[in-house]
């Protein structure tokens, strides 16, 4: 079993909640699409916590940021929006509050009775919200006499919603963001070893310092995307025209470096597929070996013999965390190698001898590709929150949570 000692969750609240307001984070930042929401997914996620809150008796008050308003009332990025699909998907009735803060809220919320619901307007119309401003935060504790954070996915800013107001009030995660602790905890706190980690993705850059502290962590090291070309190119591989980052040569050394000392192995693909041009089905598609690549082919997904080598490395393990795709899977048929790989870790995941974690955006988009989302262990919808964890930080909506 995992250990959560550090944090409250609803389990330690009171059973009987009559009455009691009930501050709650969500993350409730969906996309919009011509004035419709086109995934509603994070609605989804928060409503286990708000109808156990609302069964209990409470009055249970929600916050969330939406959009980027930059301490604007934007019409257009009012929850209010939210309000009837909230409704429609709780089956139960969802006011509106005009405000997240002040007199207003507090007018509002002396209104709701036992286990009403309220979405309160977005907590960035105030300019106070991104500065994690002390005022704000105890005038957004005043309306409530407890506080829950759901919003794993909002938990990497120190905001006054998701960091300010913890510290006010009696605070609590949620069922969403407990069980993405959970799931991560098993991943890389304290997961069952051997630990594989798959990191793709387009570039070396933007996941340095996920490399650096998986490198200390997971057994197995397991690069792919665009990534891998700047890995093979600081192995002498000569990788045509594709894309790779000359000025982290150096980098890259220290990563091999750091891995050796610390017994985690690193793979690079044997063969990979390359075409002179990235279109959908190009003509000169082409499965060669690392040392075949021609200098006006790109690399644009790693190859067969590599994903059978793969595969193997992950029936050896007991844990697997997956951040970026192994290829340009956009464009079919450089999708191939994240696909394969995707459904032998979702295989081994239901045969149970595999917990399998992933996340990122273009990495959940990929999994859904492969229909192999749905039997991973856990995959998190958290973009910045994730990979923030994957580098070994501390965030701070979840710092907040954590016992006196
Ligand atoms: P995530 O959103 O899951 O963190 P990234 O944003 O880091 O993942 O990377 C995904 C992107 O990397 C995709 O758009 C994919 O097309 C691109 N990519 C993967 N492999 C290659 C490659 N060999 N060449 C160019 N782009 C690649
Ligand atoms: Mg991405």
């Amino acid at each position: 079993m995992v250990e959560l000692a550090g944090f409250k969750t609803l389990d330690d609240l009171p059973e009987n909640l009559t009455g009691k307001r009930v501050l709650v984070r969500v993350d409730f930042n969906v996309p919009m699409q011509d004035g419709a929401i086109s995934d509603d997914t994070r609605l989804r996620a928060a409503v286990p916590t708000i109808a156990e809150l609302s069964d209990k008796g409470a009055i249970v008050l929600l916050l969330s940021h939406f959009g980027r308003p930059k301490g604007q009332n934007r019409p257009d990025m009012s929850t209010a929006l939210l309000v009837k699909p909230l409704g429609e998907l709780t089956g139960r009735s969802v006011r509106f509050v005009e405000d997240c803060a002040g007199p207003q809220a507090e007018r509002a919320a002396s209104f709701m009775l036992p286990g009403d619901i309220g979405i309160l307007e977005n907590t960035r119309f105030h300019d106070g919200e991104e500065k994690n401003d002390p005022e704000l935060a105890k005038d957004m504790a005043a309306l409530g006499d407890y506080y829950v954070n759901d919003a794993f996915s909002a938990a990497h800013r120190a905001h006054a919603s998701t960091e300010g107001v913890a510290h006010l009030l009696p605070s609590f995660a949620g069922r969403a963001m407990e069980a993405e602790l959970k799931a991560l905890e098993k991943a890389l706190g304290n997961p069952e070893r051997p630990v594989a980690a798959v990191v793709g993705g387009a570039k070396v850059s933007t996941k340095l310092a996920v490399l650096g502290h998986l490198v200390g962590r997971v057994d197995h090291l397991i690069i792919g995307g665009g990534m891998a070309n700047t890995f093979l190119a600081a192995r002498g591989v000569n990788v045509g025209k594709s894309l790779y980052e000359k000025d982290l040569l150096g980098e890259v050394e220290s990563i091999f470096e750091r891995a050796e000392a610390a017994g985690c192995t690193i793979h690079l693909p044997y063969d990979v597929v390359v075409a002179d041009e990235f279109k959908p089905h190009p003509d000169g598609a082409r499965n060669v070996s690392i040392h075949e690549v021609a200098d006006d082919e790109m690399i644009l997904d790693i190859g067969p013999a590599a994903v059978e080598a793969l595969a193997d490395v992950l029936k050896t393990c007991r844990t697997l965390v997956w951040n970026g795709p192994l290829g340009a899977f956009e464009t079919p048929p450089f999708d191939a190698a994240t696909v394969a790989l995707a459904r032998v870790a979702a295989a081994l995941t239901q045969d149970g001898s595999l917990v399998s974690v992933a996340g990122g955006g273009d990495t959940v988009a990929a999994l859904n590709q492969a229909g192999a989302a749905q039997d991973f262990t856990f995959v998190s919808t958290a973009g910045g929150a994730f990979l923030e964890w994957m580098e070994g930080r501390t965030l701070p909506g979840v710092a907040a949570l954590e016992r006196a």
